[in-house]
């Protein structure tokens, strides 16, 4: 835990006391702080109050008392509107912060990494980490990623940060200055919380805030809005990393790793980083390590052993000539493109409590899908959807799913993948998309 203690002895408001909030008050406390905590779901405080912070309503505030409002990531201070805490804030003068800047103000010798982008954040962050670890550096990660950022141990001089930021955690950043600072890549997300498409570009590009001639910039150029966002830039070293082509950074295409020196490693290797998504995550941690000065041949090391993250792509088990992969993550049909777009010869359990744009998008990776194994309420809509371009069945519920797909598979003797990536939310039959994965996993597990 990182002590805070630059408020001396001042109220300091909490508002928001999930994982992140919760560590914050914590950290408060420890440097001396009096702790106003506040969460309007009564469960939380309730969670707060056990551990001895008192919930004080921020109704009855009078902000020009408190010395700082730190604010939880999830909780909107601007679109669609403020809280009505940050409004009162913000009309007394009293600074909204988070928790990576003041993690930053208190480990001011480290060294920091932030990775921001639509996608592939938690997987770059955990494999910069994964490498530095692995190349005897002194890691922390976490933020948006696992641990909340006030919860990590200190770092000195020689210790490195490395941050999963996420657009909101990033319009709470002001002095932050990341030594390494990465985009990975720009699609619609979160629209409705940044006020449209401009103020969530915006947000993600506070990556770069602050960055000067010494610290590196790395931007995926795969989409407009990442090529525009590297043009824009002009403090900082660039590098345009790219999944697709040719880049003048590290770049990935047809399962190698490359940069200007030429091929750097075989990413069909890197079981844990399968697709061309996971070329251009590939891209942008060698970019990142590099700026740290790590060997190459450390970086292709770590590269090889990353051993991925739960839930995503996770590669459970393999029997015979079948792979069971846990993409429980997928929790849209954006995400589940990726994962069929990444193996041969599926047997692909999808569905739950689908999102509003359905299956459409997966059409072109149907040829890779040998049968379908649908669950949950989105079961006849995606039944109807895939008629006539792969054979489906009804199963009801994972178990049954599972059950039928291994048999499916096996009985082939084909090389496979058993596939779980539901392109649907998991709340109709589980608590979240982890318990969903948790429970795929415990199945494959169990096994013969
Ligand atoms: P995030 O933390 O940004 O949500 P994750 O690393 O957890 O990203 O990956 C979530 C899903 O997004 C993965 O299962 C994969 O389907 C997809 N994905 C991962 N990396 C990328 C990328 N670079 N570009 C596009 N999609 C990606």
């Amino acid at each position: 835990m990182i002590p805070v203690s630059h408020f001396g002895h001042r109220p300091v408001a909490v508002l928001g006391l999930g994982k992140a909030g919760l560590a914050a008050c914590r950290a408060l406390k420890a440097g001396g702080a009096e702790v106003w905590a506040w969460d309007d779901a009564p469960a939380a405080r309730a969670a707060a109050e056990r551990e001895g912070f008192a919930p004080v309503d921020p109704a009855a505030i009078d902000w020009t008392k408190a010395a700082a409002l730190v604010l939880s990531p999830g909780i909107p201070h601007t679109h669609p509107k403020p809280h009505p805490a940050c409004a009162a804030a913000k009309a007394a003068g009293c600074p909204i912060t988070g928790e990576v800047e003041l993690l930053y103000r208190t480990q001011i010798a480290a060294t920091y990494v932030g990775i921001t982008g639509t996608n592939g954040k938690s997987t770059t962050t955990a494999l910069i980490a994964h490498i530095l670890e692995r190349a005897g550096r002194r890691v922390q990660v976490g933020a948006n990623l696992g641990r909340p950022a006030l919860d990590l141990a200190p770092l000195d001089g020689d210790g490195i940060y490395v941050l999963e930021m996420s657009s909101y955690q990033l319009e709470l950043t002001e002095r932050t200055i990341f030594d390494v600072a990465v985009m990975l890549n720009i699609a619609p997300d979160h629209l409705a919380r940044h006020g449209g498409m401009k103020g969530y570009i915006a947000a993600k590009e506070r990556i770069f805030l602050h960055q000067d001639e010494d610290c590196t910039a790395i931007v995926g150029i795969d989409d407009a809005d990442g090529r525009a966002m590297a043009d824009r830039l002009s403090g900082p070293a660039v590098i345009r990393i790219s999944g697709l082509e040719a880049s003048a950074g590290p770049w990935a295409k047809d399962g190698t790793l490359r940069d200007e020196n030429g091929p750097v490693a075989d990413l069909t290797r890197a079981l844990a980083l399968p697709g061309a998504h996971n070329g251009q995550n590939a891209a942008a941690a060698h970019a990142a390590c590099r700026a740290l000065g790590i060997p190459r041949e450390a970086i292709v090391d770590g590269l090889m052993t990353y051993p991925g993250l739960a839930h995503r792509q996770e590669l459970v088990r393999t029997i015979g000539r079948v792979r069971y992969v846990n993409d429980s993550k997928a929790t849209n049909a954006d995400a589940a493109v990726r994962a069929l777009s990444s193996y041969d010869g599926i047997h692909w359990i999808a569905g739950g409590r689908p999102k509003e744009t359905g299956l459409s998008g997966v059409e072109p990776f149907l040829g890779r899908v040998r049968k379908a194994y649908l669950l949950g309420e989105a079961e006849a809509d995606f039944a109807d959807f895939l008629k006539g371009a792969v054979p489906t069945v009804r199963c009801g519920t994972l178990d049954r799913a599972l059950a039928e797909a291994h048999a499916a598979a096996q009985k082939d003797g084909k090389e496979a993948v058993v596939l779980l990536s539901p392109a649907c939310a998991s709340f109709d039959q589980f608590r979240s998309f982890e318990e969903r994965g948790d429970v795929f996993r415990r199945l494959v597990e169990a096994l013969p």
